[in-house]
C-alpha cells in the first residue's frame, strides 16, 4: 500500500488480555464483514455497535456500572442530565397525558414541565410531595408520570418513595432524580420508581470536568422504547464524556463518605451561628424530612441551603467566600455556593420560588471533600462581613 493509504488505515489490535480500565472507543462507528448483523444493530439498543449516537462500548460500561448500582435492568447514558430527563419524559408523554410533579424541583426540569404544559398540551399538576393522600387526590384518567425528586434541590425535602409510588398504583410510571443521593444513598427502585435520573455532571462523574446524564430503567421493554426515541433526540453522549464519568465513578464512595462527613460538621455549625436563621439539611433533627431521610437514604447528602436575612446578606456572604468558589452546579470535590433566586432558580416567579422555600437570603452550598475546618473558617469571616 501506498503512504496515502497506510497512514489513513491504522489497525486496531487484537487482545489476549483485558485491559484493567475501560478504554476509550473514541469512534464514531464500526465496521462489519456481515451485513446483516449491521442493519440489526440499528434497530435495537443490544444489537452489535454500529454509530455512536445509537450505541458505544465506553458508554455501555458506563450504563452498565449505573444500571447495577441503582438495581435497574438496563441503563440509558446521555449528553447532561437535562438530556436524561428530557428522553424519558418525551418518551414517555403524548399530548393529552398528565404528569402529577413535585413541587419542589431542580429549575431546568420545572422549566422543562412549564413547556410541555404551554407548548405540547400535556397538563402538569404540582404536590407537596409529603402526603400520599394529596398524590391519589391529583390523579387523572390520563395520569402517566409520578416525577419526584430523592433529595430536592436546595431545601433537603425527602419524598417519601413507597408512600407516594403507592398512590399512583402500577399504572404510573414513576420517575425519580436521584442527583443529589447518588445510587450510594439510596436506590430508588428499591423503593417502588420505575425509572431513575441523575445528572452525571454531579457525584457520579464528580470532578466538575464532564457534563453527563443518565436513566435507569427497572423494566427492560421502558428501556427498549426510550432508547428509541433517546438516539432521535440525539441526546447520546460522547465517549470521552462516558469515560471521565467511568473514571469519577471509581472513586464515588470514598467521595461522598467526606462530602457527607463534611456537610455534617458545616450545618451543625451554620445551625449555631446567629446570622442563620434556618439550615435546610435532612440530617438535622429540626429538619421537617428529618424521618423519611433515615428512614431509608443511607446518608443525608451534602448539597443544601441556608437561609440568611435578605437578599442584600445573601450577596454580601457569597462574593465575601475565598476558597469557596461562587460557582454553579455541585457533587464535585471543590466546595461550591450558589444563590439560587438569582442563578439555579432563575426561572421561577415569586409563588414558585415560595413553594420551592427560597428566599432572597437562601444559600446553597455544595460541600467538596477539604477539610472541614479550612471551609468553616472561610465561611465564618464571610458570614461575620
Ligand atoms: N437534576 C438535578 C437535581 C440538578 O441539580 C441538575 C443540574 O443542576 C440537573 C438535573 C440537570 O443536569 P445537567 O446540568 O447535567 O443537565
Amino acid at each position: 500500500m501506498q503512504p496515502d493509504t497506510r497512514v489513513v488505515h491504522t489497525e486496531v489490535p487484537a487482545l489476549t488480555s483485558r485491559p484493567l480500565s475501560v478504554p476509550l472507543y473514541q469512534t464514531s462507528g464500526f465496521s462489519f464483514d456481515d451485513l446483516d448483523a449491521f442493519a440489526d444493530g440499528m434497530t435495537r439498543p443490544d444489537g452489535a455497535f454500529v454509530y455512536s449516537r445509537l450505541g458505544n462500548p465506553t458508554v455501555r460500561a458506563l450504563e452498565d456500572a449505573v444500571a447495577g448500582l441503582e438495581g435497574g435492568t438496563a441503563a440509558l447514558a446521555t449528553s447532561s442530565g437535562m438530556g436524561a430527563i428530557n428522553a424519558v419524559l418525551l418518551a414517555n408523554l403524548k399530548a393529552g397525558d398528565h404528569v402529577i410533579a413535585q413541587r419542589a424541583l431542580y429549575g431546568g426540569t420545572l422549566a422543562l414541565l412549564r413547556d410541555l404544559e404551554e407548548r405540547w398540551g400535556v397538563a402538569v399538576t404540582y404536590v407537596g410531595g409529603h402526603d400520599p393522600e394529596e398524590v391519589r387526590a391529583a390523579l387523572r384518567p390520563r395520569t402517566r408520570v409520578l416525577y419526584l425528586e430523592t433529595i430536592a434541590n436546595p431545601t433537603g425535602h425527602v419524598s417519601d418513595l413507597p408512600a407516594l409510588g403507592a398512590a399512583v398504583g402500577p399504572d404510573v410510571l414513576v420517575v425519580v432524580d436521584n442527583t443529589f443521593a447518588s445510587p450510594l444513598l439510596c436506590r430508588p427502585i428499591e423503593h417502588g420508581a420505575d425509572v431513575v435520573v441523575h445528572s452525571t455532571t454531579k457525584y457520579l462523574g464528580g470532578h466538575s470536568d464532564v457534563t453527563g446524564g443518565v436513566a435507569v430503567f427497572a423494566d427492560p421493554d421502558r428501556y427498549r422504547s426510550t432508547w428509541h426515541h433517546a438516539v432521535e433526540l440525539g441526546v447520546t453522549p460522547d465517549p470521552f464524556a462516558a469515560w471521565l464519568t467511568i473514571r469519577g465513578l471509581r472513586t464515588l464512595a470514598l467521595r461522598v463518605r467526606k462530602h457527607e462527613q463534611n456537610a455534617g460538621v458545616l450545618a451543625r455549625r451554620l445551625a449555631a451561628h446567629p446570622a442563620v436563621r434556618v439550615v435546610h439539611w435532612p440530617g438535622l433533627d429540626a429538619h421537617p424530612s428529618h424521618a423519611v431521610a433515615s428512614r431509608f437514604l443511607d446518608g443525608y447528602g451534602s448539597a443544601f441551603s441556608f437561609d440568611l436575612a435578605d437578599v442584600e446578606k445573601g450577596r454580601k456572604f457569597v462574593t465575601g467566600l475565598v476558597l469557596v468558589r461562587l460557582a454553579p452546579s455541585l457533587g464535585g470535590t471543590e466546595t461550591l455556593v450558589l444563590h439560587p433566586a438569582s442563578t439555579s432558580h432563575r426561572q421561577l416567579d415569586e409563588d414558585q420560588l415560595n413553594a420551592n422555600g427560597i428566599t432572597g437570603g437562601t444559600i446553597r452550598l455544595s460541600v467538596g471533600i477539604e477539610d472541614a475546618d479550612d471551609l468553616w473558617q472561610d465561611i465564618e469571616q464571610a458570614l461575620g462581613r
